[in-house]
This record gives C-alpha cells, sequence and structure tokens, in this order.
C-alpha cells in the first residue's frame, strides 16, 4: 500500500494542471488538510533527487492580483498585504522534470 505522500506524488506527476492542497485532501480524502502542506514541503525536497522538481502556483489576491511571493509558502496567507482583501486563491502545485 502506498503512502499519502506517494499518492500525493503520483497525483501532482500525472496532473494536467497544479493542484491545490485543498484539491489533493480532497481526492485522498485526508482527514485534516493542514497536513497536506508539511508533505508537499517534504515531496518537494524528495523528487529533487529524482530530478524532477515540485512547481509552485503562488498564491494571489482574487481582488487586487497581488501574488505572494515567498518560496517557502506552502500555507495559504490570510490576508492580501496590499488591499487587505481576505480573498485569496490558494496556491497550487505540480511535478515536473527539472530542466
Ligand atoms: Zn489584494
Amino acid at each position: 500500500m502506498k503512502t499519502r505522500r506517494e499518492k500525493i506524488k503520483d497525483l501532482l506527476e500525472k496532473t494536467a494542471q497544479p493542484l491545490t492542497a485543498q484539491e489533493l485532501c480532497n481526492i485522498l480524502e485526508i482527514q485534516s488538510c493542514s497536513t497536506v502542506y508539511e508533505d508537499i514541503e517534504h515531496i518537494a525536497q524528495s523528487v529533487k533527487a529524482e530530478e524532477k522538481e515540485l512547481l509552485v502556483r503562488q498564491a494571489s489576491c482574487g481582488k487586487c492580483n497581488y501574488v505572494f511571493s515567498s518560496r517557502k509558502a506552502a500555507k495559504k496567507p490570510s490576508k492580501c498585504p496590499k488591499c487587505r482583501s481576505e480573498w485569496i486563491l490558494s496556491p497550487a502545485y505540480i511535478i515536473r522534470a527539472a530542466r
């Protein structure tokens, strides 16, 4: 049986478009979605050994299109620093071969 991390990794390798943590959580029926962020950070490190990389479509503000640029942040920010909107589009992830 595959571990949760292996399943997430599989999904991110096969998907045609980036998936958010929420989508991964729903697809895999994971109880606590917050663990998905930890898994993603772990996967980002482990795929490097396979000459792949985890690409992140950064979270952005739904109102002013501000893009959250922090490279590390797997977690979804709660508020836009520019316009204070709380309409935040979640970051999404996909695994592709590294160039
Ligand atoms: Zn904004």
